[in-house]
Order: structure tokens, then sequence, then C-alpha cells
């Protein structure tokens, strides 16, 4: 599904957020998204002090697992407009630290059935450079796992264009099937007034704002669409 009125990158009580994904449909629902993505901190060590990685990978999953559930139930074949109140569809995705010392596991070692089953996965890091994040190669070493639709999460374009030219690294990324997050909300930077964006003529987009404890930031997508107006590249939004 297409949908402009999209926001896929949203945390929950279930890692660092302050709400609960009920309480994040309800304010997507009363802002008219069409589709909120859930997308909770994998295991990184910047998220969750009080629990190993074997124990997030052991207990956690299961959870989340169950979590994916419920917004299932609640999502099949219930989304759309009944009267005035649009009903938000609702995906369950998870965001990916990529440095490995602060997840304990490299890129093959993910627990990649877990995470193929879910509807799509934010990467954070990825690209910028070697202390900071993954090296920007190694997308290709994910695009082997990972079967589900990957995005990069609020990408730090002056450290991309630094270490590898903007348009070199989003050709890269598009090779292997990596859509781009156009953040908005409060929360992350705003790169575009430096950058032009017909760069992204070519590159899959997704809008997130990156919700954490402002509940307001689930229907707080317009910086972002109107960026995507403004420049054409509607049909340029992810198709999920
Ligand atoms: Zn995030």
């Amino acid at each position: 599904m297409k949908e402009k009125k999209q926001n896929l990158h949203n945390h929950t009580i279930y890692s660092d957020g302050s709400f609960s994904w009920e309480q994040l449909v309800r304010e997507a629902e009363k802002c008219d998204i069409g589709l909120l993505g859930i997308s909770d901190h994998f295991f990184t060590s910047k998220v969750y002090h009080n629990i190993s990685p074997s124990e997030w990978l052991s207990q956690k999953i299961p959870e989340y697992q169950a979590l994916a559930e419920d917004i299932r139930a609640y999502s099949s074949g219930n989304s759309g407009y009944n009267g005035n109140i649009r009903k938000t569809k609702v995906l369950i995705g998870i965001e990916i630290d990529t440095v490995v010392s602060r997840t304990g596991l490299n890129i093959p070692d993910l627990p990649w059935s877990f995470i193929n089953s879910l509807d799509y996965v934010l990467f954070e890091y990825l690209g910028e450079d070697d202390i900071r994040g993954t090296r920007l190669h190694e997308a290709k070493l994910i695009a082997e796992f990972c079967s589900i639709p990957k995005i990069i999460a609020h990408p730090n374009l002056d450290r991309l264009d630094c270490f590898y030219g903007i348009k070199a690294c989003f050709d890269f990324l598009a090779e292997h099937g990596f859509a781009v997050e156009i953040p908005s909300g409060s929360r992350n930077d705003w790169f575009w007034n430096r950058f032009d964006p017909q760069l992204l003529k070519n590159m899959v987009l997704s809008i997130g704002t990156d919700t954490h404890e402002k509940l307001s930031e689930a229907g707080n997508i317009n910086r972002a669409l109107k960026f995507i107006e403004d420049n054409n590249l509607t049909e340029n939004l992810i198709d999920l």
C-alpha cells in the first residue's frame, strides 16, 4: 500500500518510547495518518541498560513477536475510512543499530528469521563512518540476509557526503534495495536545505518522526510530506 500520510518510525514502551502502541495509533488516527509503523529498538546497549544481548534475544524477541501479533490482529482488513474517522493501518518493524560494539552481533549473526518475519526494518548509523556506524559496503551484506523492506533511518547526510559523496552513496543504497527515511517531527536534524532534493529522484522514500517521549510526534509528518510534495517525490514513497 502506497500511503503518503505515513510515519514508519515510532518507539513504544517496549524499548525507550513513552507510550504504548495503542496510544500511538489513537494519536495517528486523530492526525489522519493512514500508515503507522512501530519500530522499536533491536538490542543496543544505548537503550537496554539492564539486560545482556543474549537475554534480549531469548526474552525480548518473544515479547516483540506477541506485540506483532496484536498489531496484525488490530490491522487485518480494518484500515481505511469509516464515515469521517480514519482507521490507521499499523505495521510492525524494528530499528537495528549497526554499531557492533553496541549490539554484540555481526550482521550475519543477527536473528534474521525473526527480523524477516516483520514488515520492514530500519537501520541506523549505516554508512556514516567506521567509528560511529557500519561501513556502507556492508549494506550489500545486509541485503543478502534481509528479505523485507530496508530503510536507512535518519541518515546523516553531511557524514555520508564527507565519506562517500552523497550521490555515490545513494546510488549504492538504491542498487542494494534500501529506502531512505525523510525525517519529520522535532527529533532529527534537517539536511535538505544544503543538498539538492533531486538527489532523491531514484530513491525509495519513507517518512519517520522517531517518536519517543512526545505523543504528538506520531502525527507530526508535515515537514517531510511538504518537502516530498514540493519536490514531486510523492511517487517515490515506499509501497508497503
Ligand atoms: Zn529510532
